[in-house]
């Protein structure tokens, strides 16, 4: 086991505030997501699907046509011209670490609309994490 300091020297800053940042859940079978928010960190920025795509014609495959203008701006200048799987991966561009929820979780696009609450990869992401499941780069620092 290193020491805290020793820690901070090897882990990435974003993995620390990670794990700062991770829940404290009283249960496995959740009623709701407040409070959660596992499931919209290290998978990346589902959002990036909506990114334009200036030489396509058409209406866009995954945007929804009604996602206001401010949001639109928001991802094609966050990412660039990145697509899924290029982006950050710590945590969703419209994940809100402070309140652990999405910031327009009514234009979530349909990937995290398929993630259903309290379904079985939602339980065993939950079972993990009340069983002490760390992020693996800190698991894997402290040998
Ligand atoms: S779907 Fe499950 S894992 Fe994801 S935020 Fe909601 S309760 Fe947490
Ligand atoms: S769009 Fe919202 S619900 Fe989907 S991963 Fe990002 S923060 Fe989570």
């Amino acid at each position: 086991m290193v020491g805290l300091r020793t820690l901070r020297e090897l882990v990435p800053p974003y993995m620390i505030e990670r794990f700062a940042a991770m829940p404290s859940l009283d249960c496995i079978q959740p009623a709701s997501c407040n409070g959660c928010g596992l499931c919209c960190q290290g998978i990346g920025s589902p959002v990036v699907l909506y990114t334009s795509n200036p030489d396509s014609w058409g209406p866009h495959p995954f945007r929804p046509a009604a996602l206001p203008d401010d949001l639109i701006r928001e991802i094609d200048d966050h990412f660039l011209g990145l697509h899924r799987g290029q982006e950050p991966q710590e945590q969703c561009l419209w994940y809100d670490a402070a309140t652990r929820s999405c910031r327009h979780y009514e234009w979530r696009p349909q990937v995290c609309r398929d993630y259903e609450l309290g379904g079985s990869e939602c339980l065993a992401l939950r079972q993990r994490h009340i069983e002490g499941e760390r992020p693996r780069e800190i698991a894997a620092d402290e040998g």
